[in-house]
């Protein structure tokens, strides 16, 4: 058995008490496991601060020092805390903890010096760090010189002697023990050598103990390297074999349905970023190989007549087309605008949903599977299995990261004969690194230009005390004729509590602008399709002038004479959403305005996400700002796609490393794309090691 597999209990030190926690409480069972989780941050003994030189509140510090007295204080809510006078030659701080009180409390020596890491919160000239990382110093030159690792670890662990005192002698036993050889190279020479990288090897031992900086930093940026780049690898291969190995139907025909539709139905002039985007399309769709293809595109920047043309050439070539759409308001528009596009055209667009039900779905999917269905629209009931193709050419959905990749992949398995090739839309851009991530396995189109006479959707931030001001404004609004959308939040976990907003909402309304000179619709998550969609289409016709909905109305809606949007407690919204939303308006020829209430107390992250909104209109900005924000791991769409798998790199920061990698793995998988060259072995066996139930590694299905 080799070194790495060996369970962890084995290790001198560890024994079977410490050996079963470790594997219920981190999963870690051999040596493997234990060497490959990393320190998350380390105590550098160069850099301790002094308490003296804290300067406000929110510092983040490393203190060394020791404790002078402790105290537990019952608060007024009887609850019970830990207050630690710490001193550092320069002051004091307290130490406070409102959780592991018993064990901290035993834990403290006076006059032992111990480490202290945590935030300051300055109150009334009184510096506290509440919950610090905590831990005696360790001044053993066994172990290194400057950098202690930090591991992560649980409350159990830490009681059992394995927090990242006792975990650092156990990990300086394993690399002891360690040899090159266990821990083979998994990069080519190569790429070693061109970016300067660390052998495993190194990186493996630095990682851990790092004698200074400059080892630090190089074992960080391999691992992380290392980790994009199987990534990137896996999904570059899985792009480059399908176009090798996926026959897809050739639409080579520019045909009679394409070309009316160009001349005499299309009102306007595609703006070059759509020709563009056409031509890109249009190349794949003749070349042979099924098309899979992501089209990013900000909100409102055309992507449904991009969609539509392309399914007008598979209807020229005689296949079928399908366009799903995450939800059905959305599907049922799509459904409308596309139907009302192709008039004339002589060709048979139909609906599907669930709520599409009896003898009429009956007849749409006989209609379907003989043939006689040209292009069909709607949500994911589309993947049912009972939808049956007569001959699907190309499938498009429009995303809104709500499909994931297996949904994606259900619908290609709806031709027996031959791959349908296929367009997936982004509803808002997304950032670069995030798109590599989720979507790097295809190619990318970008509408990077918005159809001209735009004019900028003012966005401005509000607090309640301006309410009477914003009723003014919308009457004004009103009687030019405009109309307005109110939206409210609709989050999941308290759907009651958003119902009784937008209801009270609406009773307010209801006051300021009273029927019968006004009338409003609204529409929320909770009533019948069929209900919406009559509520809808009182706004589109215009007999109401205002529309109060919860975020429904997030995706797709098109009413070009609403000209106002109103986000109430836009503080609760993401920022993808609130572009969204924003999106909604500024689609006629009219100045459109985005007003975001809110509360007065508002998170940083809130005010930071209103502020970014007021700034920029640009989805592209606004996609970066809010990875920025909230972190990978909270984008929506990364739950199950493998970013949160990660354990050091970061897609909000890593940007010249993910290039890097992505570039590496393009070009090595163009020169050697089954990896034959022997110099590439290494990255071979890596792959199959990550992947052990794939024969062929780069072949997908
Ligand atoms: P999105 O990219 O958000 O899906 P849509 O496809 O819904 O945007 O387009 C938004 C609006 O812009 C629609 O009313 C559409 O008809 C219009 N539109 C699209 N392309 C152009 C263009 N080149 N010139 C003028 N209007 C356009
Ligand atoms: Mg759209």
């Amino acid at each position: 058995m080799s070194y790495l597999s060996t369970e962890i209990e084995f290790i001198k030190g560890v024994g079977p008490m410490k050996g079963e926690a470790l594997r219920s409480e981190l999963g870690i069972k051999t040596i493997r496991d234990f060497l490959f989780i990393y320190p998350f941050r380390y105590i550098d003994k160069t850099k301790f601060q002094s308490v003296k030189d804290i300067r406000s509140d929110g510092d983040i510090v490393m203190l060394k020092g020791e404790i002078v007295s402790v105290e537990k204080i019952r608060g007024n809510n009887k609850r019970v805390r830990l207050s630690a006078l710490f001193k550092d030659p320069s002051g004091f701080i307290e130490l406070v903890w409102f959780q592991k009180v018993k064990m901290i409390e035993e834990f403290i020596t006076k006059g032992k010096e111990y480490t202290v890491f945590g935030k300051v919160s300055v109150y009334g000239g009184k510096k506290t760090i509440t919950h610090p990382e905590f831990e005696e110093y360790q001044n053993d030159p066994e172990l290194h010189i400057t950098f202690d690792p930090v591991y992560p670890s649980t409350e159990k662990l830490d009681r059992m002697g394995l927090d990242s005192k006792g975990r650092r002698r156990i990990v300086k036993k394993i690399l002891d023990g360690l040899k090159p050889e266990h821990i083979g190279e998994n990069l080519s020479d190569d790429i070693l050598a061109q970016l300067r990288l660390p052998s495993r090897y190194d990186t493996v031992q630095w990682i851990h103990f790092p004698k200074g900086e400059e080892q630090k930093n190089l074992a960080i940026n391999r691992i992380k390297f290392e980790e994009f780049f199987f990534v990137q690898m896996q999904l570059v291969g899985k792009k480059s074999t399908r176009k090798s190995l996926l026959k897809g139907a050739i639409f080579d025909k520019i045909g009679d349905k394409f070309n009316t539709f160009f001349t005499q139905n299309l009102s306007f002039e595609l703006t070059n970023a759509q020709k563009r985007v056409l031509k890109e399309i249009r190349y794949d769709l003749g070349a042979g190989y099924q098309m899979n293809r992501l089209l990013q595109g900000d909100v409102g920047s055309g992507k449904t007549i991009v969609a539509l043309m392309s399914m007008l050439m598979a209807t020229d070539n005689g296949y079928q087309s399908c366009m799903m759409a995450p939800t059905e308001i959305l599907a049922t528009q799509h459904y409308k605008s596309i139907s009302e596009m192709v008039e004339g055209l002589d060709i048979n667009v139909q609906f599907l949903s669930g709520s599409i039900k009896g003898k009429k779905r009956q007849q749409i999917l006989q209609a379907l599977e003989e043939g006689f269905v040209d292009i069909i629209i709607g949500t994911h009931a589309l993947i049912e299995d009972k939808v049956v193709f007569n001959n699907l050419g190309i499938s498009i959905t429009d995303e809104q990261h709500r499909f994931g990749v297996a949904q994606r992949a259900s619908l290609w398995r709806k031709n027996d004969s031959i791959a349908p090739h296929i367009l997936v839309m982004t509803a808002t851009p997304i950032p670069r690194t995030l798109a590599m991530t989720l979507y790097g396995d295809l190619d990318v189109s970008i509408i990077d230009e918005l159809p001209p006479g735009r004019k900028e959707v003012q966005t401005i931030h509000k607090f309640e005390n301006h309410r009477p001001r914003l009723i003014e404004f919308m009457h004004s609004e009103i009687k030019k004729g405009r109309q307005i959308y109110v939206v409210y939040p609709l989050i999941e976990e308290s759907e009651t509590l958003d119902l009784e907003n937008l209801q009270e909402g609406y009773d307010k309304l209801l006051q300021y602008f009273p029927l019968p000179d006004y009338k409003i619709s609204v529409v929320h998550g909770r009533m019948k399709a069929a209900d919406k969609e009559y509520e809808m289409q009182r706004f589109v016709k215009k007999i109401t002038q205002i529309m109060v909905a919860t975020t429904v109305i997030e995706v797709g809606v098109n009413v070009p004479n609403a000209s106002v949007m109103v986000i109430e407690n836009s503080e609760r919204f993401g920022l993808s959403q609130l572009h969204q939303l924003r999106g909604r308006v500024g689609r006629g020829a009219d100045q459109s305005y985005c007003i975001l209430m809110s509360g007065n107390k508002l998170s940083a992250q809130a005010r930071e996400r209103l502020t970014t909104m007021v700034r920029t209109t640009n989805g592209f900005e606004i996609a970066e700002a809010d990875l920025q924000i909230r972190g990978p791991g909270e984008m929506e769409g990364t739950r199950q796609s493998g970013v949160n798998e990660f354990k050091l790199l970061n897609l909000a920061k890593d940007h010249k490393i993910m290039n890097a990698a992505r570039y590496f793995a393009e070009k090595l998988l163009e020169e050697d794309p089954n990896l034959l060259n022997p110099g590439n072995i290494r990255i071979l066996n890596y792959l199959k090691f990550l992947n052990p139930n794939q024969k062929d590694w780069s072949r997908i299905s």
